[in-house]
């Protein structure tokens, strides 16, 4: 009796939700806004402000001035955007929490979702969205994550006021660089790019802006060595991938923006995922498994933009919502 009692406490303490939402950056809010007019009621699990490359809003929280968003012709700051759509999920009803899923399991009906270490499930639900983005890569060189936030920073928008007056160095060759490269010409001195090809991955407007703008240097075809200095850095050695030729870069501020990874950890070894480690979605949203459904930077390794993110974490909703009608639920 006493057990039955115990395991009936345990249930309660489970919350059931139809749709659980995982990630609160444009494709998971979006996900809610949808859902919740739909009036499905959606549990949306934001994440926690862990560090500069993982929280709530996603990596918009780290963008400066977002120019192609429709509807915005004067351009808006990433931190407003995501403000906005969770606002109008909030107006629409959707549950909002700033914490992280820490287990998954979509194995068994209904999945279930841990919050917390305990053994016990905090929510189970019928369909979970997942759109949990994807995260900054490293350099994975010696010093980098000793002067992580030591003078080593991922992201401009967060750090680039601390750099005022520096000569400082952006490495990668791609948007993000460019975008960095140019935010952060506000504050330093000069800002070399270092990039090891002798070409930019990064689109033809954004070079065209970084190769304008007289504070930004490019060293060229140049791989970091090593992050160099105890406390806060002191300078790069690189070496310079056509002649082998290594040297020192005097710079007191480094910027990575070398691309990114999805974030699977919480699905990895429950659903298939493609040879480059993102989530495999066939038609829309859907998963290869049933009632799981995956939005924005986690599934999508080609176009990675806030539109169509938020343009996936629509058809999430729409797939879940449908899903539901047709199990009956
Ligand atoms: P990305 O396009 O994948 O570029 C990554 C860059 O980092 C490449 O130049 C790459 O070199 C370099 N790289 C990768 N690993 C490296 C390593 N270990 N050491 C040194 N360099 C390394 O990534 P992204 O710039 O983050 O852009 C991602 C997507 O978001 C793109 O589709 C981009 O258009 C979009 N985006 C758009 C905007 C905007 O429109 N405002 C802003 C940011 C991002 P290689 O070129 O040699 O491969």
């Amino acid at each position: 009796m006493a057990q039955a009692a115990a395991s009936e406490i345990k249930e309660i303490m489970s919350q059931h939700t139809r749709v659980l939402i995982i990630g609160s950056g444009p494709a998971g809010l979006t996900a809610a806004i949808y859902t919740a007019r739909a009036q499905l009621r959606p549990i949306v699990i934001e994440g926690e402000p862990s560090s500069t490359t993982d929280q709530p809003g996603g990596q918009l929280m780290l963008t400066t001035d977002v120019e192609n968003f429709p509807g915005f012709p004067q351009g808006i700051t990433g931190p407003e955007l995501m403000a906005n759509m969770r606002a109008q999920a909030d107006r629409f009803g959707a549950d909002l929490r700033v914490t992280k899923v820490h287990r998954l399991d979509v194995m068994s009906r209904p999945f279930r979702a841990w919050l917390t270490d305990d053994i016990e499930p905090s929510i189970t639900a019928e369909a979970v969205i997942l759109a949990t983005g994807a995260r900054s890569l490293m350099m994975d060189v010696p010093g980098e994550d000793r002067l992580l936030s030591h003078g080593l920073s991922t992201c401009a928008t967060c750090d680039g006021f601390f750099f005022r007056g520096q000569d400082i160095a952006v490495v990668g060759g791609g948007d993000s660089a460019m975008e960095e490269a140019m935010f952060l010409t506000r504050f330093a001195s000069s800002v070399t790019v270092v990039h090891r090809r002798d070409s930019l991955r990064a689109s033809k407007i954004m070079q065209e802006r970084a190769f304008h703008n007289e504070k930004i240097h490019f060293a060229w075809n140049t791989q970091v060595r090593e992050v160099l200095g105890e406390e806060k850095v002191t300078g790069l050695a690189v070496v310079d991938t056509v002649t082998g030729i290594e040297r020192i870069m005097d710079v007191t501020g480094v910027f990575v923006a070398i691309g990114h990874v999805p974030n699977t950890t919480l699905v990895a070894h429950a659903i298939e995922l493609e040879d480059n480690g993102y989530v495999r979605t066939g038609l829309g949203s859907f998963t290869t498994v049933d009632g799981l459904f995956a939005a924005g930077d986690v599934q999508d390794h080609v176009y990675r933009q806030a539109i169509t993110s938020a343009g996936s974490g629509c058809i999430a909703a729409i797939d879940a919502e449908r899903w539901l009608e047709a199990q009956g639920m």
